[in-house]
């Protein structure tokens, strides 16, 4: 705490309570960052061995990640690879910005480093593609044709960015972003209007500095929108969902100190932005205190690989870490999303059994007579049954276990409570129960 009770802190209360009240601001009260941080800290200590066996191994993968070859990002391996290390991920599938001076499935990361398994792919016409070959310069018409073209070698397509599409209706997809963090961040207009004042942007610092991940975690919401497209999606086809990172590393600020005594800023990219002075501002002075010209007066960073790496992934139900493994979990819907900067829901479980006989996540069961869906978390939550889209069944506890009698297209999101506000942890794929 004690951070927080500086000038600067306060500044930061002034500053963000100015604003009027939005729920990623609410949630960075300094006293409901603390609460939050604790929840975390308790919840590693609470967490148990899940006793229901799904049958896999389970692998947090990422999908939408962006390094140098992206227009937007200056990510490199060496950056990249030790954020995937310290957060347990073992997948990376890379979504570049397509450039005419680079090939992203030729010249793309690929192959295993260091553990991590890395996937070439690239973030276009509205898609996240993943080819099995090179399609540079190949043309295509409309959305259709694009997923077409990538599904005729066995790549794999998702929709990415739904907000910006809601109206598609496209045949033969892999599935479909359930939730994008820019996406999400990007409705947050007040703290986005902070970040643009110098006020604003330096109120942060401290908060960041201390619970850099739970001030990540402030601008989450439950992605209903994404969720209701889907829904409506997996009614008429098979789709999984994937959580997209989007992660770049280019929501950094820095001010340094320039030869004229003024403080540049400038963003992630190298980019300049303001230039303060520390005389007309009584904020910036006691910062340049003993600080010669070239030193870095302040830094506020708020988008590091590893941070957004910890905050979501797509975690993949595989034998063994292979390409061939990934691309089988991704088209069969064995995959969740979670929100690891919670808790880690490793060995989380969703399965349908009938008599003896068993399906994974993402399974096809003929018929519905004597289904029994059961659902199993390392940690006590709210566990919700959605059937078609709507909440069929909530129960409090580790697990869920429910017999059903009408076919239909079953998931399970698990939500903990996190300094008094329920908040999604787990949204699984779906179980499709047919007539
Ligand atoms: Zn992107």
């Amino acid at each position: 705490m004690h951070a927080l009770r500086s000038p600067l802190s306060l500044l930061l209360v002034a500053a963000l309570s100015s604003l009027a009240s939005a729920d990623a601001i609410e949630r960075m009260n300094p006293e409901r960052l603390r609460a939050t941080h604790e929840r975390v800290e308790a919840l590693k200590r609470e967490r148990v061995p899940v006793e229901l066996k799904g049958g896999y191994e389970d692998y947090r993968a990422l999908l939408h990640v962006h390094s140098a070859f992206s227009h937007d990002s200056r990510g490199t391996l060496e950056e990249i690879v030790p954020a995937a290390k310290a957060t347990g991920v073992r997948v990376i599938m890379f979504s570049e910005h397509p450039a005419n001076h680079y090939d992203y499935f030729k010249d793309g990361h690929n192959g295993v480093v260091d553990g991590v398994l890395l996937i070439p792919g690239a973030e276009t016409g509205g898609y996240l593609a993943y080819p099995t070959r090179s399609i540079q310069g190949e043309k295509t018409g409309s959305p259709q044709e694009f997923s077409d073209l990538v599904r005729r070698d066995d790549g794999l397509i998702f929709l990415c960015h739904l907000e910006e599409r809601m109206d598609w209706d496209i045949a033969g997809l892999t599935g479909s972003e359930i939730y994008n963090t820019h996406a999400d961040f990007k409705d947050e207009v007040k703290f986005l209007g902070a970040l643009r004042t110098p006020l604003g942007m330096l109120g942060l610092v401290p908060a960041v500095k201390q619970y850099p991940q739970e001030v990540f975690a402030a601008l989450e919401d439950y992605p209903t929108d994404y969720l209701k497209k889907f829904d409506e999606m997996c009614q008429k086809a098979r789709h999984t969902g994937v959580s997209a990172n989007d992660a770049h590393h280019n929501q950094a600020y820095r001010g340094r100190l320039t030869d004229e005594g003024k403080v540049q800023l400038e963003d992630a990219l190298g980019k300049k932005l303001l230039s303060l002075d520390p005389e007309k501002l009584a904020l910036i002075k006691p910062l340049v205190a003993g600080k010669k010209a070239g030193d870095m007066v302040f830094e506020l960073d708020l988008d590091p690989y590893e941070r957004s790496f910890r905050h979501v992934s797509t975690h993949l139900l595989m034998k063994e870490l292979t390409r061939d493994a990934v691309w089988d979990a991704l088209k069969a819907g064995r995959a969740y999303v979670a929100f690891d900067w919670m808790a880690d829901p490793t060995g989380f479980v969703f399965r349908a059994d009938r008599g003896d006989e068993s399906w994974p996540i993402g399974g096809e069961i003929p018929g519905a007579a004597d289904v029994r869906l059961r659902a199993a978390a390392p940690l006590s939550g709210t566990f919700k049954l959605i059937r078609n889209g709507r909440v069929t069944l909530e129960r409090e506890g580790t697990s869920l276990d429910s017999t059903i009698t009408e076919p239909g297209v079953y998931r399970v999101e698990v939500w903990l409570n996190m300094a008094g506000e329920p908040r999604p942890w787990i949204l699984s794929n779906p179980i499709y129960v047919r007539e």
